[in-house]
């Protein structure tokens, strides 16, 4: 049943044995909307009070059979009375015991004829300091099951993050410095507590690109989760482990925090990989067997076709061209990614390098009416030729796709020091272009290849360099792209200690910049691949 919302003020309990005296307290307040039970008889109130506690209680002190001291001390003995506000009723003249008045629980007195107003100031002060004190009461309450509540989830919290099998960090936003970090995660990278805690992500060899680092780091600000960000992590002792991060923004002791946590995908990574690569190799022959027998009906020799059928197998040999293309670029990549494919690095002329790359693109830039402009430099460096003219190849086939008739594409070559193309702010710098020509092993060559096409937006800039990232999703079809060219130039490049970035006007034009090291740390003979691409 629902309680009817009170009307009066407050529930009073009146107790006096002289019932003029009720009859006029009861007047008084019922007057002022108080609610008012009178009763004669010390026992009686007892029973009153137990039944329905009353907000406050006013108890004459002398009474017949039991006063009103005693009536008191009995409230107070019982727990659902314990906390009513009894102010005591004394006649002028009599003599009042105020230290056994307090010390069975009184809280004031009022006197016998009645002041009016001072009677109800009493009562209302009393019922006031109550009410707060039952508001205070409920307020601790609340608080007490907030922190248990809180004591609670942390301690989940806490277990779950200790025995996780998930690697877990905590880092601050700002600066990227190791808070917490738990045993799954130093068991991964193989460091001890005490090297990560407290040491900025960029301090520990994490393997982290830092550009793409920061560019995270921004997305989370601004959504306040980011899910499924795979990088390869470098281990303490150099291997390279494939995580996917799943990082959510907390709030740790003001402070604005990165909570990661991380699935190590290593060896789902290497079974999915195989799995292309199977099935890339098993596509491989039949479908240059059926290029074979397209190019054949094409020409032909089987009898001749209508204009018709002459188009629909062009068409039929260009999509199967593409699809080879697409096998070949997956194969070269997860060939580069699982180590299989080395690097063979020799002494190479550059010039040669270059004349090579334009001989190969010429006749696509001839059918797209594209003027292509090479200058090298006329340098020797110690590259894996065959994939350093992939990468020529790939950039140059990107800017005539990209190109209108009549736009020229410029491929150049500039000698520079290593210190030209210190980061500021991670980001890479246009280098200094006084030239050296130098044979300073800290020497670098910078490769350009501009183009006057329609650009890239900046938001674009480096995501283009992951698999099957295209600026416009028609593009692979439209362009007879894979959307895997720029995944493979950057692995060709980080293979080479390189570096690899974009700049663009969108409508103005697209550059490329390619800085190697012109004698990189690159041994002779086959050198395995353990740098980080996918973050
Ligand atoms: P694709 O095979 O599609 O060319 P890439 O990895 O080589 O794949 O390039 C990825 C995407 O980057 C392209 O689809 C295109 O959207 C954009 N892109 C690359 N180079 C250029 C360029 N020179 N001008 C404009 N957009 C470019």
């Amino acid at each position: 049943m629902m309680d009817r919302p009170r009307t009066y003020q407050a529930d009073i309990l009146a107790i006096d044995d002289t019932p003029e005296n009720l009859q006029l307290l009861s007047q008084l307040l019922t007057d002022r909307h108080y609610k008012v039970r009178s009763v004669t008889k010390g026992k009686t109130a007892l029973r009153a009070a137990q039944a329905a506690p009353p907000d406050l209680i006013l108890l004459d002190i002398n009474m017949p059979e039991m006063g009103g001291y005693e009536v008191c001390e009995r409230l107070k003995a019982e727990d659902i009375t314990r906390d009513i506000p009894v102010i005591f009723i004394s006649a002028l003249g009599e003599t009042l015991d105020k230290v056994r008045a307090f010390k069975v629980g009184g809280v004031d007195f009022v006197t016998k004829p009645f002041q009016v107003e001072e009677v109800i100031a009493r009562i209302e002060t009393h019922l006031q300091i109550c009410r707060l004190r039952r508001q205070l009461q409920a307020q601790n309450v609340r608080l007490e099951q907030e922190i248990r509540d809180r004591r609670q989830a942390q301690e989940t919290f806490s277990k779950a993050f200790r025995s996780s099998p998930s690697p877990i960090t905590i880092t601050t936003l700002e600066g990227g410095r190791f808070l917490e970090v738990n045993p799954s995660f130093l068991k991964l990278s193989g460091y001890s507590r005490g090297e990560v805690i407290g040491f900025r992500v960029d301090e520990l060899n994490l393997g982290l690109d830092m550009n793409r680092y920061r560019e995270r780091r921004e997305r989370l600000e601004q959504s306040g989760a980011l899910h499924n960000w795979e990088f390869d992590l470098r281990t303490k002792s150099g291997h390279v482990r494939t995580v996917l991060l799943s990082v959510e923004e907390i709030e740790l002791q003001g402070y604005r925090c990165a909570l990661a946590i991380a699935n190590d995908i290593t060896e789902r990574k290497r079974l999915e990989n195989e799995f292309i690569s199977l099935v890339s190799h098993e596509l491989k022959t039949p479908m240059n067997s059926m290029i074979g027998a397209l190019d054949l009906l094409g020409t032909g020799q089987l009898g001749s076709l209508t204009a018709q059928g002459q188009q629909m197998i062009d068409m039929a040999i260009n999509n199967a061209e593409r699809l080879v293309r697409l096998v070949n670029d997956i194969l070269d990549l997860e060939r580069m990614k699982s180590g299989t494919l080395t690097l063979q690095p020799k002494l190479c002329d550059l010039p040669y390098l270059f004349q090579q790359a334009k001989t190969v693109m010429q006749t696509m830039a001839q059918a797209a009416q594209v003027t292509l402009i090479v200058e090298p430099a006329d340098v020797q460096l110690w590259v894996d030729g065959d994939r350093i003219q992939q990468l020529l190849t790939n950039l140059l086939s990107n800017a005539i796709k990209f190109s209108s008739a009549g736009g020229t594409v410029y491929m150049s070559a500039q000698l520079e020091n290593v210190e030209d193309h210190q980061t500021v702010e991670g980001q890479p710098q246009i280098p200094n272009p006084q030239l050296h020509r130098s044979t300073d092993p800290s020497s670098t060559l910078h490769i350009t290849v501009r183009d006057q096409g329609r650009g890239i937006p900046a938001e674009k800039l480096t995501l283009i360099f992951e698999r099957f990232q295209q600026v416009d999703t028609s593009d692979a079809r439209a362009k007879g792209g894979t959307g895997l060219g720029l995944a493979i130039c950057r692995q060709i490049v980080q293979q080479h200690q390189g570096q690899i970035w974009a700049e663009s006007v969108v409508g103005g034009g697209s550059t490329f910049h390619v800085v190697l090291p012109l004698m990189s740390a690159l041994n002779e003979g086959s050198i395995a691949i353990d740098d980080a691409t996918s973050d």
